[in-house]
C-alpha cells in the first residue's frame, strides 16, 4: 500500500533520514519505534509532504506522492494524527468530529461514523457539545484519532499517541488502535517512543537509530531481539 525507497530528508544543510526504505501492505499495523530525535515524526512529515525527501521515492496505492501537495496526499486517503494532539480547542467535540469530514459530501456516512465513535468513546458522546480545549489530555487525544478517522483514510498515520498520557488511558487507546485496524479494516502506522506497548500492537516493526533503519522484523521476534530488549525495552 505504502512503499518508501531510499528516502534521504534534511532540514538545511541536516540530514535527518538516511536512506530509509519501509513497506506497508494494506490492513496492517506497523510500527515505528526509536529514540528521541531518531528521525521518526520526520519519517512521517515525508509521507504527507509537509518535509518533502530530497531523494528517493514514496509510493502510495502504486502513485508518487512527491509531486503531490499535503492536502492532496490527505485526499488519496492518507490522514496523521500529529504529535501533541492539536485539536480545535473553541470547537465542540463535534465540530472537531465534523472538521475531519470536511473532504466529504455524503452526509449519512458521516453521521453513521460520527456514532460509530462516539461507540468507540463514550466519553466523547457525553462531552459533544463541549470545547475540544477543555478536554483531559486523554480525551484530546481520542479526539484527535477520531477526526481523523472521520476523513475514511485508507491510511492512518500515529505520531506518538502514548505521549504525556498515563499508563490506564495509554492502554485504552492501543486497545481502540487494535480495534480500529480489525474492525474498521483501517491500515496503520505507528510511530512510538513506548517499543513495549508498540510491538505487543503492531504486525511488523521497524528500529530507527539517527535516521537509519537497523531492524526490521515481525513484532514477535523484535519482542526477543537482544538489542532491542537493552535498547527499547529497558531489559
Ligand atoms: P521525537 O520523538 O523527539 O519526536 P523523532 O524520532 O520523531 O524524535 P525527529 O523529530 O524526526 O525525531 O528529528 C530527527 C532529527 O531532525 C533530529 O536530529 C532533529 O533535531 C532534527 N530536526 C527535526 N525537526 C527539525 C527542524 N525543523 N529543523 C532542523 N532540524 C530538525
Amino acid at each position: 500500500m505504502l512503499k518508501i525507497e531510499d528516502v534521504n530528508t534534511f532540514y538545511g544543510n541536516i540530514q535527518a533520514l538516511k536512506g530509509i526504505s519501509i513497506e506497508i501492505n494494506e490492513g496492517e499495523v506497523i510500527t515505528l519505534i526509536g529514540a528521541n530525535g531518531a528521525g521518526k515524526t520526520t519519517t512521517l512529515m515525508s509521507i504527507c509532504g509537509i518535509v518533502p525527501p530530497r531523494s528517493g521515492n514514496i509510493t502510495f496505492l502504486g502513485s508518487s506522492l512527491l509531486d503531490k501537495e499535503p492536502d492532496e496526499i490527505v485526499a488519496m486517503g492518507i490522514s496523521q494524527v500529529p504529535e501533541g494532539r492539536r485539536i480545535f480547542p473553541y470547537l465542540t467535540v463535534q465540530e472537531n468530529l465534523d472538521m475531519g469530514a470536511f473532504l466529504r459530501k455524503d452526509q449519512e456516512g458521516i453521521a453513521r461514523d460520527r456514532e460509530y465513535i462516539y461507540e468507540l468513546f463514550p466519553i466523547l458522546a457525553e462531552r459533544r457539545n463541549q470545547a475540544g480545549g477543555t478536554l483531559s489530555g486523554g480525551e484530546q487525544q481520542m479526539l484527535a484519532i477520531s477526526r481523523a478517522i472521520m476523513a475514511r483514510p485508507k491510511l492512518l498515520l500515529l505520531d506518538e499517541p502514548s505521549l504525556g498520557l498515563a499508563p490506564l488511558i495509554v492502554l485504552q487507546i492501543f486497545d481502540i488502535i487494535k480495534k480500529i485496524n480489525t474492525e474498521n479494516k483501517t491500515t496503520i502506522f505507528l510511530v512510538e517512543q513506548n517499543a513495549n506497548l508498540a510491538l505487543k500492537t503492531a504486525h511488523r516493526g521497524y528500529v530507527m537509530e539517527n535516521g537509519a533503519i537497523t531492524l526490521a522484523d515481525s513484532c514477535e521476534n523484535l519482542l526477543e531481539n537482544e538489542a532491542v530488549r537493552k535498547a527499547y525495552l529497558g531489559m
